[in-house]
């Protein structure tokens, strides 16, 4: 399988082959790792400018590398969480005090445990059939990533459904009209975003989201990775990246 050879984590590359994927379409090839830092700057972000064509695998090409990189984290985190734990345990064995418990998950779906979504990478479409189409995908690619969870941030479906499903999610397919929405009302917290995709740049700037988006990129961490997917480099899709990208896209073409 053609995607082993791009670094992907095992859950990843066994999603890939449940849905028949064999090899890396082109745009495949070149961005993902590139996105997965080869030619990284000092922060160890890169951020990239690709053209891509509906139909050319562009979903996948920015869902892998954000997911393997989210995996690679979390895998990190695990294991420092671990070792703390066990150096807890060996320090209570030694004083011949109780050993410490591991902390409960709250259940999310009770009322008094709300807290505002905090995803790390979200991806932006300019419509709702494309953003359900993406998130649609990306649940795909997660099935054997456990506890990883997508949420699809949408117009035209009600409030209460879509904030019940936010809570824990690791990464939010959303419009931007409906996902500001959100944030104002408190629902979600875009500051600990380290990913951010803008899929079919020109079309988000035909429909007017410009301002839109600009407000988003405020919101997000400055440290992150960005991402923008279009079909065509026309002028203003260069001057959106200008305005949202540290190093004006890697551009991938
Ligand atoms: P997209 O350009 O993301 O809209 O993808 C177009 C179609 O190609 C979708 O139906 C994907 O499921 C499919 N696809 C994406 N990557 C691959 C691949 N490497 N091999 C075969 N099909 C793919």
């Amino acid at each position: 399988n053609g995607f082993v050879e791009l670094g992907l984590a095992p859950e990843l590359v066994q999603a890939v082959a449940d849905l028949g994927y064999t090899q890396p379409t082109a745009v495949q090839k070149k961005a993902i790792p590139l996105a997965m830092g080869e030619g990284a700057d000092e922060n160890g972000f890169i951020d990239l400018l690709v053209s891509s064509q509906t139909g050319s695998g562009k979903t996948a090409a920015f869902l892998l590398p954000v997911l393997n990189t989210i995996l690679q984290q979390r895998a990190v985190a695990d294991a420092e969480a671990k070792a703390e734990f066990d150096r807890l345990c060996a320090e209570a064995a030694a004083k011949g005090e109780p050993l410490p418990k591991r902390a409960k998950r709250k259940d999310p779906t009770n009322a008094r445990n709300f807290k505002a979504a905090v995803p790390g990478a979200l991806i932006l479409c300019p419509t709702r059939e494309l953003a359900q189409q993406v998130a649609h995908d990306a649940i795909e690619l997660v099935k054997h990533c456990r506890g990883l969870r997508v949420a699809n941030v949408v117009g035209g479906i009600p409030y209460q459904l879509q904030i019940a499903k936010l809570q824990n999610a690791d990464l939010v397919v959303a419009t931007p009209g409906r996902l500001l929405d959100l944030q104002r009302s408190m629902q979600i917290k875009l500051d600990k975003v380290q990913f951010l995709v803008v899929d079919e740049a020109d079309r988000m700037l035909d429909l007017g989201f410009s301002d839109d988006l600009a407000e988003v990129n405020q919101m997000t961490s400055q440290r992150k990775q960005t991402m923008m997917f279009s079909a065509t480099f026309a002028p203003r899709v260069q001057q959106l990246a200008m305005r949202v990208m540290h190093d004006n896209g890697a551009g991938v073409k």
